[in-house]
């Protein structure tokens, strides 16, 4: 009897394993290689899946094996190396192969689409087109500065080249089109390739690097080739994006390829350009905003080696390269470089494993770094690179410590802080005031019963916003018009207590009448184009005092900001999750970091009731190393990551007995397979115990090695997909989770 070969197909599916299936009739075993794309039956339906492995024997019976429909693709679209990084990814993750494979795939590829870019289009301007004059539209700016930037090109630019423009084209193309002004050519695809129109003109000068920049780069320089990971440990404006730009320039030359992997906030039209200005070359940006056939093109152009600079978001550790050189992750320590649905990777991590299959170095970037990154370079597993200083002649802002301990407040903002901005502005200066709380105030208070308004579907109080007045719950979403009157007692004396952004807000306008005030966070900056404008008219220094959330603390380059206030620094000293003071800290010194960039001197003052709490001192004294080490030394003596791993199970159920009872079975059922040296922790509820009309509780696993914890896993999840009191919950498996909330 001979043995039936089938193929090992990863199919988008629940199941944590990978799917039978004979080759196509006919077709050349040759042909079949891991990493194609092939449609097949999955139960009633037809789904598009990736060939895992060939001419393996069949772990089924004969007669219930189908063959595969159709082979989608000519050549494998993931090479051997990203092959084993996903199969790993499924594994370590403890996440079904179908669904990692189908995360690392654009979704037109997904679909089944084909492997190559459709006719790419070019946009031109029509005869009509050349005869407007872009002045003549005083009232569509866009659209103005569309026909201007299309007059430079009289062979058109390509759906592509406007995407990795800076701001939002397609509306103002769109019109333009409808106008007659502007018109599209479809080009065969061979001759969109390579993009060698794009912007990039390499004209920019570089900076002569500074000795830590020189040392940095060299050392870079001399492990490529190799796998080796980097810590480049540098404080905001030390010049770190330009020991990147230094080193993919010698990438570049190789004849290789940079990825770039950047957290989505970060990646700003000037990151991307100050990329396309250095580098003549084509820049592929994959990011989420993207349609879905600019990310298929990205992707090609990134698989083709077509672009040999890819940036992109978290995702975009998944792309396939065709001659990878080296991946950056700037921002490292950032927690959005964690998936934290679905498939839950840390992006950060899988790039160095990336790397480190490729043989090619890995460069971890930030002012702040995450404490796992600085323990693994105490380790000796990555070089520590340091920039201590700041580039060119920018200088060091200090940090003073307001004591808000009996003092008089107005609204959150201390009598000093209200003159230290008053003396800022006076001198020319901006001041920008970080409050990590959007809406008015967080809560809503019936000043005669103490009734205070919350959400009817989570744990959580509404938030009451300005504007168009509503109270608004930030864990649901869900929203509704404010009480006039408390429903408990009738009374009508309801109060706002405490500060949120649009507050701030008002007390500034009301103290600094006539002085032009931007905030800037999440409700500021809801429609599209706002974040930008708000951003031009803080740079051009129209606007004078800033006011906003983390969206405010990251990347912007915001020159003649001299005063930096936190004004509440005590959100992160006492948070829930052990990780909250490392976010606070990352937080203070990431918005610190806006003042005084350019050569005037900035100042940082930190509002606090916690004058004395060491984390803090240590942090404004001393800075953020001596902040980490301290913090380090914490999470050591409590046994907390990075010195054990964790791994978290959540659980969610429309009772609040469910999620425990199956997280009590899951216990049961580790400690029959023998948790040995893994602990368990729970189950006990959330911390927010219900949620959006859930609730949902939580058992943790903690062991001092990764090994025996994922020999737990191993044997454990499949369990738990038996049990029966799983199929009344929602549950998931999150390895190293970036918050236990
Ligand atoms: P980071 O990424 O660490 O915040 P950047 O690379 O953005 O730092 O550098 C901050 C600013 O200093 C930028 O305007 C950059 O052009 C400039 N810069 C970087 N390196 C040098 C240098 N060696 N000499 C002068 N200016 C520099
Ligand atoms: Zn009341
Ligand atoms: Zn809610």
């Amino acid at each position: 009897m001979s043995i039936q070969l089938v193929l090992h197909v990863a199919v988008p599916s629940p199941l944590h394993r990978t799917f039978d299936y004979l080759p196509p009739p006919h077709s050349d075993p040759q042909h079949l290689v891991p990493g194609l794309r092939v449609r097949v039956p999955f139960g009633r339906a037809r789904t598009v899946g990736v060939v895992v492995e060939c001419a393996v024997p069949s772990r089924v019976a004969h007669a219930r094996l189908r063959p595969v429909l159709e082979i989608l693709d000519q050549e494998p679209l993931f090479d051997g190396p990203l092959m084993a990084l996903l199969l790993w990814a499924a594994d370590y993750y403890h996440h079904p192969p179908g669904e990692v494979f189908a995360a690392a795939l654009p979704a037109a590829l997904r679909r089944g689409q084909a492997a190559r870019q459709s006719g790419l289009r070019r946009w031109h301007l029509t005869t009509e087109g050349l005869a407007i004059d872009p002045r003549r539209l005083p009232r569509a700016p866009r659209q103005a500065q569309l026909l201007e930037h299309l007059a430079g090109y009289p062979d058109g630019i390509s759906d592509h080249e406007l995407a990795a423009l800076e701001g939002d084209w397609r509306g103002a193309l769109r019109t333009l089109a409808t106008r007659g002004w502007v018109a599209a050519q479809e080009m065969a695809p061979s001759a969109a390739q390579p993009d060698t129109s794009a912007p990039g003109t390499g004209d920019c000068a570089p900076p002569a690097l500074g000795e830590a920049q020189r040392a940095a780069v060299d050392g870079i320089r001399a492990a490529l080739g190799a796998f080796q990971g980097f810590l480049l440990d540098g404080v905001t404006g030390s010049g770190k994006t330009e020991v990147y730009l230094r080193v993919i320039d010698g990438v570049l030359k190789a004849g290789r390829q940079a990825l770039v992997l950047v957290p989505e906030i970060g990646l700003t039209p000037q990151l991307v350009s100050r990329f396309q200005r250095r580098f003549p070359v084509p820049v592929a940006v994959l990011h989420s905003g993207l349609s879905d056939s600019e990310r298929l093109s990205a992707w090609l152009m990134a698989r083709s080696g077509a672009a040999p600079v890819v940036i992109g978001t978290r995702s975009a550790v998944f792309v396939p390269l065709h001659a990878p050189g080296i991946v950056i992750v700037d921002e490292e320590h950032d927690p959005s470089l964690k998936q934290q649905e679905g498939f839950r990777y840390h992006s950060r991590d899988l790039a160095v494993l990336r790397a480190q299959r490729h043989r090619i170095p890995v460069v971890l970037g930030s002012a702040t770094p995450s404490l796992e990154s600085l323990h693994n370079a105490r380790q000796g597993r990555y070089q520590h690179l340091v920039l201590p200083e700041r580039a060119g002649n920018a200088v060091h802002p200090q940090a003073v410590i307001l004591d808000l301990r009996r003092r008089p407040m107005e609204e959150g903002l201390s009598e000093a802080l209200l003159q230290g901005i008053g003396q800022h502005l006076e001198a020319g200066g901006q001041a920008l005031l970080f409050l990590n709380r959007r809406g008015y105030s967080p809560t809503l208070l019936c000043h005669e019963c103490g009734w205070v308004a919350g959400c009817a579907r989570c744990d959580a109080r509404l938030t009451l916003h300005l504007g168009q007045p509503r109270l608004r719950c930030h864990q649901c979403g869900a929203e509704r018009p404010v009480d006039r009157q408390c429903p408990d007692c009738g009374g009508v004396d309801l109060r706002p207590l405490g500060q949120g952004t649009e507050r701030v807000e008002q007390v500034l306008l009301r103290h600094f009448p006539g002085v032009a005030i931007a905030r800037i966070d999440r409700d500021s900056t809801r429609r599209k184009g706002t974040l930008e404008s708000l951003l031009a008219q803080a740079r051009s220094g129209h606007s004078r005092i800033l006011i906003g959330t983390q969206m405010l603390a990251k990347g912007h380059h915001l020159p003649d900001v001299t005063l930096v206030a936190v004004l509440d620094a005590d959100q992160g000293l006492y948070g829930t999750d052990f990780r909250a003071s490392e976010r606070m800290a990352q937080l203070i010194v990431q918005v610190a970091g806006r003042a005084g960039r350019a050569e005037k001197p900035g100042q940082v003052l930190v509002q606090t009731h916690h004058p004395d709490h060491p984390l803090l001192i240590a942090l404004l004294q001393e800075g953020y190393a001596s902040f980490a080490g301290r913090a380090l030394e914490e999470r050591h003596a409590a046994g907390l990551p990075p010195y054990t791993h964790m791994v978290l199970v959540r659980a969610e159920a429309p009772t609040a007995q469910a999620p425990l009872a199956f997280l009590e079975d899951a216990r049961a059922e580790a400690e029959r397979s023998g948790a040995g040296a893994t602990r368990l922790l729970g189950p006990v509820a959330a911390p927010m115990e219900r949620r959006a009309g859930r609730y949902r509780a939580q058992l943790l696993l903690q062991a001092e090695q990764r090994g025996p914890l994922q020999r737990l896993l191993r044997v454990w999840v499949p369990a738990l997909e038996t049990l029966k009191s799983g199929r009344r919950v929602r549950w998931s498996v999150d390895v190293d989770p970036v918050d236990t909330l």
